[in-house]
């Protein structure tokens, strides 16, 4: 197979749509375009039942019930409705929220709009694996605390956290617990019953599905989560998201779970062999290049390097041709220095040196090999003329 450029590595930021995707959803824009609220009709019904079949794959795949899945515009969508659904629905008795400075936007946004609405925000430090300290949250829960929001893994640096410990945590304090699992479903087996979540966010679009869709867990018993819609009108998903579904795309998320069910555990295992050869390759080559994260516990997927003394945005323009993303770059529309490279206890020298790498389910060994050649070499230049590249 000729190897294809540019080369894609930037699959935190989104995955290719995987094309048995594509063909599940194709059908669902041509001849069953019905749609899913109409009762009284053969085109209705074949949207509702293909409705139905994706949410059956997506709880499956989590280890929800049916009824507990909730479909949204995507994952910042699930967010919000959390977050801002359980605040103004138990306002009246409880205002208090803990999360983690490492959070993705979608969270630490909607808490501090929160913030602005009376509501009190606690945010945990993280150490410089990116992991909160479970006594941090036990000492920060007080008898207002009605939420704990924290990520499954993280974003920028792939740290998957003891979800089960902290839910556990809550569980036993009578808190609901939120967990953005944006990035790890899909990648690493998820289960909101093993895990002690009440509320749990997914996108499709970052597990080779499309764009614009997600969905949110919401436990229906013990406790059972009432939620404040966002969105009013028509009463669709159970009266907490209204407004008419969109089928194609669900019908999308629930092939993408599906798939994802199927392969999850070959292609962990393929993806961070390939990883661990890029980053053996590149760290091995420079001293001067270190691995940031948590290296036991951490997406399969997910390289996060610091190229000490280089400047990111420099070294990835003299590499077009590989699409990845700098520590200015990873988590928002407007760039700013990474947040959480920050929180982990990088210095802003660093963290403007630092390349996230993120390999997926189409990563071919051909294309790491290209990647390792085209780093060291890129690097080998850097330095060769340090001061165009050096920081100012
Ligand atoms: C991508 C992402 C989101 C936002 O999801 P969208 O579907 O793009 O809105 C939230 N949290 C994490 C951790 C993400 O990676």
């Amino acid at each position: 197979m000729t190897l294809k450029i540019p080369i894609y590595l930037d699959n935190h930021s989104t995955t290719k749509v995987d094309p048995k995707v594509v063909e599940a959803m194709l059908p669902y824009f041509s001849e069953n375009y019905g749609n899913a609220a109409s009762r009284q009709h053969e085109f209705g019904w074949k949207a509702e039942a293909a409705v139905e079949n994706a949410r059956k794959q997506i709880a499956r795949l989590v280890g929800a019930e049916n009824p507990e899945i909730v479909f949204t515009s995507g994952g910042t969508e699930s967010i919000n409705l959390a977050l801002k659904g359980v605040a103004e629905a138990y306002a009246s008795k409880r205002n208090h929220i803990i999360t983690a400075t490492t959070e993705h936007k979608a969270v630490l946004d909607t808490c501090a709009r929160l913030e602005e609405h009376g509501f009190e925000i606690t945010y945990l430090p993280v150490d410089t694996a990116g992991l909160i300290s479970v006594a941090d949250l036990k000492n920060a829960i007080t008898n207002k605390t009605i939420l704990v929001t924290i990520m499954l893994a993280n974003n920028e640096i792939g740290t998957i956290a003891p979800i089960a410990e902290i839910g556990a945590v809550c569980r036993g304090a009578g808190i609901f617990f939120h967990a953005d699992a944006t990035q790890a479903t899909g990648k690493i087996p998820v289960n909101v019953v093993e895990m002690n979540v009440d509320l749990m966010s997914f996108s499709a679009h970052k597990m080779y599905g499309p764009k614009g869709v997600g969905a949110l867990y919401v436990r229906a018993n013990r406790p059972k989560v009432n939620l404040t819609a966002l969105i009013d009108g028509g009463g669709h998903e159970r009266g907490m998201r209204s407004g008419t579904l969109n089928v194609p795309a669900i019908v999308g998320f629930g092939k993408a779970a599906a798939l994802a069910q199927e392969n999850m555990s070959m292609e962990a295992k393929r993806v961070a062999a390939f990883r661990d050869e890029l980053e053996s390759g590149i760290t091995s080559q420079f001293d001067e290049v270190m691995v940031n994260g948590n290296q036991a516990h951490r997406l399969p997927n997910n390289s996060n390097m610091t190229f000490k003394g280089v400047n990111a945005d420099r070294l990835i323009l003299d590499m077009k041709d590989i699409a990845v993303s700098s520590g200015s770059a990873c988590s928002s529309a407007s760039p700013e220095p990474s947040h959480v490279l920050r929180a982990i206890g990088l210095g802003d020298e660093d963290v403007l040196s630092s390349i996230r790498f993120g390999l997926g389910r189409f990563t071919t060994a051909e294309e790491i090999d290209y990647t390792i050649n085209r780093v060291v070499q890129t690097m080998k230049a850097a330095r060769e003329k340090s001061l165009q590249l050096a920081h100012p």
